[in-house]
């Protein structure tokens, strides 16, 4: 180490404290940037399935965030100063160009993440940063309402004037992302809100859902219900697997459902035939039993479902596989069109924070200001990325929100 007082010390190399750090450094702070694994980025590596993706072709901050739940208006400030139109140029100017998807999603143009990190390294670089891996942060000491300094896992002691942390939430802990973080800062007397796995997988009770595991459904619409009381929907995309089911709109109704099976049973009605009502639909049933009316049932709905998920609609729909088309009566037709339009599955629970992609809850928002990231208990203290009370949906607003108050923390550190 070159010092012995940096300017900021930031702990946590991932996209929140990589940002933070260079943001930093770009100011003319000296930074420390303190890793706890032997490389920066882990997590962010796996984004995207690899590709990352960073951010969303969204541009008015008060559109963006009102997809981050009741806490999104927190993300204004942070987001008008950062947003996706300052992430892309800082990308871009950096040698990456991106590429908008389906959805407004926005990737490196060459698919890959690890072009993002290397980007990212190369900002620590530029602005000098000293980057320090393998150095696990085990405590924090405090005097009054200021941090004195760090202590490393191998009793190394740093000192900065000001610290930033972004030691992420406690999804996904083979990257590095445990949770130490919420114990620090309670201990420094910040208050850290309820912490539940979030956009997870959801375990589902009845058998079928493994039956049609690998099975990816397009343009379907799945609907939450707790009491027989409609809660919350979506429609796009989602995955059966060995434990239930998981896909975008899966993991995004995941957050209201882990809140909703506190309070009791919670059902989901599967829509594979959105599009079409129950008329419009029957009559599609109809004009394709008339098609293949000698055929037998079980090998008369080609046309209409995926293959995965024929003998799990022969099964539920309780007609003779065996049966000639001709012999199917309305009733039984009608009672097949409901399944289509109504596949009913029972939450038993959701899988656990090693499957979340992010984690609910963290530093309570009202002990940070918007305008800095800087704690309003400690004097000397900024936070940033998924350790704070603020998460998205998927679709690179997690990302976004780590860049935004990365940036910004950064800032701040550097210049308050
Ligand atoms: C599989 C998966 C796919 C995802 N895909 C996307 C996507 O495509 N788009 C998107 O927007 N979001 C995505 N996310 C979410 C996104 O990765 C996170 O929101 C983001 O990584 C949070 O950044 P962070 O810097 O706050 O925390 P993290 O990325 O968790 O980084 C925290 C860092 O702190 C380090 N650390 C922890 N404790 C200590 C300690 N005691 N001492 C020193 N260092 C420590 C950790 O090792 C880690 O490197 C995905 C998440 C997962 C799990």
């Amino acid at each position: 180490m070159k010092e012995d007082v940096f300017d900021v010390i930031v702990i946590g190399g991932g996209p929140a404290g990589m940002m933070a750090s260079g943001r930093a450094a770009e100011m003319g702070a000296g930074v420390l940037l303190l890793e706890k694994n032997p490389d920066l980025g882990r997590k962010l590596l796996l984004t995207g399935k690899g590709r990352s993706n960073i951010t969303r072709a969204e541009f008015n901050p008060k559109e963006m965030v009102k997809k981050y739940g009741k806490e999104g208006d927190f993300l204004l400030y942070p987001l008008s100063v950062f947003g996706p139109k300052e992430t892309i140029e800082f990308f871009e100017n950096m040698g990456l160009g991106v590429k908008v998807e389906r959805g407004k999603r926005i990737f490196p143009e060459s698919d890959s993440a690890l072009d993002v990190l290397r980007v990212l390294i190369e900002y620590l670089k530029k602005g000098k940063v000293e980057v320090m891996t393998k150095a696990e942060v085990r405590e924090i000491i405090s005097s009054g309402n200021r941090i004195e300094k760090v202590v490393l896992k191998d009793s190394r002691k740093v000192t900065a004037k000001n610290y930033v942390i972004c030691t992420g939430g406690k999804s996904y802990p083979v990257t590095g992302s445990t949770g130490q973080g919420y114990l620090w800062l309670e201990k420094l007397g910040h208050t850290v809100t309820k912490l539940r796995p979030a956009l997870v997988p959801l375990k589902i009770k009845e058998n079928w859902p493994k039956a049609a595991q690998g099975l990816s459904l397009k343009n379907v619409e799945l609907t939450v219900f707790q009491n027989n009381k409609k809660k919350d929907s979506r429609f796009g995309e989602m995955l059966f697997t060995h434990f239930g089911v998981s896909g975008p709109i899966v993991l995004d109704l995941s957050r209201g459902i882990a809140e909703l099976l506190e309070k009791g049973e919670v059902k989901l009605v599967l829509d594979l035939k959105p599009a079409l009502n129950f008329e419009t639909l029957d009559k599609r049933v109809k004009s394709d039993f008339s098609k293949y009316s000698n055929k037998l049932f079980k090998n008369s709905l080609d046309d209409l479902l995926p293959q995965k998920m024929i003998p799990v609609m022969i099964d539920l729909s309780l007609i003779n596989p065996e049966k000639r088309v001709n012999g199917i009566t309305k009733e039984e037709r009608q009672k097949l069109v409901k399944l289509l339009k109504g596949l009913e599955m029972q939450v038993s629970g959701l899988l656990g924070f090693e499957n979340a992609i992010v984690t609910s809850g963290g530093v309570s928002l009202k002990e940070i200001d918007a305008k800095t990231m800087k704690s309003k208990i400690i004097e000397n203290l900024f936070l940033a990325g998924e350790i704070i009370n603020l998460h998205g949906p998927t679709g690179g607003y997690n990302l976004q929100q780590s860049w935004s108050t990365g940036h910004l923390a950064g800032e701040s550190a550097a210049k308050l």
